[in-house]
């Protein structure tokens, strides 16, 4: 039986009909740009999170650019970032000609860490861009006061986050604007790339438009520099579809990870990842940790069990950012941890029968 990590035929049988329907309407129609099915999701997900704007882009690292610049940050600012995220958070700041400044991350959730936010603030700071990394909301309480108090702006990456809230309020709700991602293992993912900014700010919102469509409000009337990140209308018409689905996917996780906690309770050697209290975790990712990793990964996956590693190599010790100068020890927690992280395969469609065996092959290779 091989268990992979996500599932997305599963995902797909369950919207084909919704999706076959709509495609079928935007070839007819050959709306390829900014077809009807574009507003129509635009309004959907800004109201399933709670937002006034939400604007669809390419994808999740164009959102994430977009949203910095509509904030004001530019050529030479700074701006905070955990050390342990997907690369595209760091890329987004560096595209702008910014400079990402990385602190470190908690040891229990592995979220960032705003005493060191707080640290990390300089006279440069433009932004800070918290990560709700593997499902569930930064600490946003604390990083809202370290924002206000330094007059810094705050930009969610909410890419891992779709549906998380904390207190209630979903991720993509609460800074100044959030980029988000709906890559295709996300969870809620298109049929390609896209991703949008949400924000409650018309200005941010109006700006992040405009700059995603060449620098224009109306055509041919060039206000800025932009760059061409629309969200596809094929994608539109994907994301739709799973946009209904989403709340119940999101359950399907819960229940999946709840599963894996009592099932990994008593297996000595594994340790299973907590929620923060208040927080509605939506499992992006089901990271556990365990000594002897690789040889642990490499097990499950001879056992094809789709395991794996977010990330084998936290931002700073990447090729990339040698340059920042960080080096090894910079970040100890990121860097513990990326050793010992382990992501089980972790969907809707997940049933306990094939937990069972991810279980039964995790233990053995940690014993
Ligand atoms: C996926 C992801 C992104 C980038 O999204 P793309 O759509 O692949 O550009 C950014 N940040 C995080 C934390 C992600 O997981």
């Amino acid at each position: 039986m091989r268990i992979p990590l996500v599932d997305l035929a599963a995902q797909q049988a369950e919207v084909a009909d919704e999706v076959r329907a709509g495609l079928g309407e935007v070839f007819t129609t050959t709306a390829f740009i900014g077809g009807p099915a574009v507003g129509r999701f635009e309004r959907a997900y800004a109201a399933a999170i709670g937002v006034e704007h939400c604007v669809g882009v390419a994808n999740g690292t164009d959102a994430l650019e977009l949203a910095l610049r509509a904030v004001g940050v530019g050529p030479g600012g700074e701006v905070v970032i955990p050390a342990n995220t997907f690369i595209a958070t760091a890329e987004a700041v560096s595209r702008i000609g910014a400079v990402p400044v990385l602190v470190d991350v908690d040891e229990e959730h592995l979220l960032i860490d705003p005493a060191a936010v707080r640290a990390a603030l300089t006279a440069r700071t433009e932004a800070i861009v918290p990560v709700h990394l593997f499902g569930q909301v930064a600490p946003m309480d604390e990083l809202l006061k370290v924002a206000a108090d330094a007059g810094v702006p705050l930009v969610e990456d909410a890419a891992q986050a779709q549906g998380a809230r904390r207190g209630g309020q979903a991720a993509g709700s609460f800074g100044v604007a959030a980029g988000t991602s709906f890559y295709p293992g996300k969870n809620l993912g298109a049929a390609g790339d896209a991703g949008a900014v949400t924000t409650n700010d018309a200005g941010v919102a109006r700006t992040v438009r405009v700059l995603s469509a060449h620098g224009s409000e109306r055509k041919y009337e060039h206000e800025r520099v932009g760059m061409n990140s629309r969200l596809d209308t094929v994608q539109a018409v994907v994301l739709e579809a799973k946009l209904r689905r989403l709340a119940a996917w999101n359950d399907a996780r819960r229940a999946a990870a709840a599963r894996y906690g009592m099932m990994l309770a008593d297996v000595l050697g594994v340790r299973t990842p907590k929620v923060v209290p208040g927080n509605e975790d939506v499992w992006h990712l089901y990271v556990v940790q365990v000594d002897d990793r690789d040889r642990v990964l490499h097990e499950l996956n001879k056992a094809g069990i789709g395991a794996g590693i977010h990330y084998p190599t936290p931002v700073h010790l990447t090729g990339a950012y040698a340059h920042l100068g960080y080096g090894a020890g910079s970040f100890p927690v990121a860097e513990a941890a990326a050793g010992r992280i382990l992501s089980l395969p972790l969907h809707p469609h997940l049933t306990e029968a094939q937990q069972g065996v991810v279980v039964d092959a995790l233990s053995g290779a940690v014993r």
